[in-house]
């Protein structure tokens, strides 16, 4: 039998994108408000945020009903927000994209687009909310690792382990985290600001990870880091700086300013009331999956699992101030796409090849 062409799997990967990012909007909606009422099990249905009126399953086909109804609930007439479009059309692109352009194995391609189906409710839920919920980082970290495991177990190429005992993955997870953990450090030193929340630490760790899977085989395993820090600053000043200054005119500058202002305040507080000590000692937390005995504990105790869950530690992590998060995002998947291409034409221009000897 002959395989499906690439195009059927295009075509495929788009078709589950725009359903995973239908789903994906509930996760963005319920996760960080969510309750013993309301959370990614209660209730079973989907309804209309304005009138509550339970939607019926043709109400529900991605991309298609919100087309259809003509972006209005049909109970009440009230707008649906662009958002629920943007983020299925947003998702199936780039399921397509990812499975095009990558013609990664199959584990690494699971990997790839679990990875972004995580990326993408952590993007928005951070623009909007200055918080990434601990469950989604701790997935973005768990999904690289997985697969870098099963490539272990099933002797893969590019997944030997490092100096014997060392899985890639890990050491991805570890650089994400010093690099961005010595920003959050050199912010606290230089002015007791929090110049990166924890929730943008513990992305990278993940981000970190996954970047090993997409590294060309026989490479350094580090090849692509220097690439994604660069874009991910990039697509903060480029991307980053409008998007503020369209939020803000949305939202009239009133509800974000009180909500910046009060995030500062608290960081502020608790910033100048912390040690060096306690800087390290929460980057050190990023580096042992602190913060998966902290989702354990609050999976046990029946809280939401949220950052901004009750405060069960003195030293539990700030909601971020700056929404880093999606930047980091945004600077992974423009290195998927253009990371190896950058990468070489820097290293062809920088130290270019020896001519060939006599
Ligand atoms: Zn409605």
């Amino acid at each position: 039998m002959m395989a499906p062409p690439v195009g059927f799997w295009v075509v495929m990967a788009f078709l589950l994108g725009a359903c995973v990012g239908s789903f994906l909007n509930v996760v963005i909606y319920r996760l960080p408000i969510a309750s013993k009422d309301l959370n990614l099990n209660q209730p079973r249905w989907s309804f209309c945020p304005h009138c509550q009126h339970r939607l019926m399953p043709w109400e529900l086909v991605p991309l298609i009903s919100f087309l259809l109804l003509g972006r209005r609930c049909r109970t009440c007439k009230r707008p649906i927000a662009w958002r629920y479009f943007g983020v299925e059309l947003l998702t199936a692109t780039l399921f397509a994209a990812l499975v095009w352009f990558t013609q990664a194995n199959p584990a690494t391609a699971v990997a790839l687009l679990a990875f972004t189906a995580v990326l993408v409710p952590i993007a928005f839920i951070d623009l909007e909310r200055f918080e990434i919920p601990l469950s989604l980082t701790l997935l973005s970290t768990l999904i690289p690792l997985a697969r870098d495991l099963w490539g272990v177990l099933s002797r893969e190429p590019a997944h030997e382990l490092l100096w014997g005992w060392m899985p890639r993955s890990a050491l991805g997870a570890l650089i994400g985290v010093l690099i961005f953990g010595t920003v959050r450090v050199a912010g606290w030193l230089w002015k007791r600001v929090e110049a990166m929340g924890l929730g943008d630490v513990l992305l990278a760790r993940g981000i970190g990870a996954m970047l090993i899977a997409v590294t060309p085989a026989g490479a350094h395993p580090l090849r692509l880091f220097p690439v994604w820090v660069l874009l991910s600053c990039l697509s903060g000043i480029v991307v980053g700086y409008p998007i503020i200054l369209w939020r803000n005119r949305q939202q009239e500058g009133q509800e974000l300013h009180e909500r910046a202002e009060n995030s500062a305040q608290d960081a502020a507080a608790t910033d100048t009331q912390g040690t060096l000590w306690e800087q390290l000692r929460d980057i050190g937390w990023c580096l042992w999956l602190g913060d998966l005995g902290e989702y354990w504990r609050s999976v046990r105790g029946q809280q939401p699992a949220a950052t901004d869950a009750p405060e069960a530690e003195e030293w539990r992590p700030e909601p971020s101030a700056i929404p880093f998060g999606p930047f980091l995002a945004i600077g992974f998947l423009a290195t998927v796409f253009l990371g190896e291409w950058l990468t070489k034409a820097y290293l062809d221009y920088a130290f270019p090849p020896a001519p060939p000897g006599p």
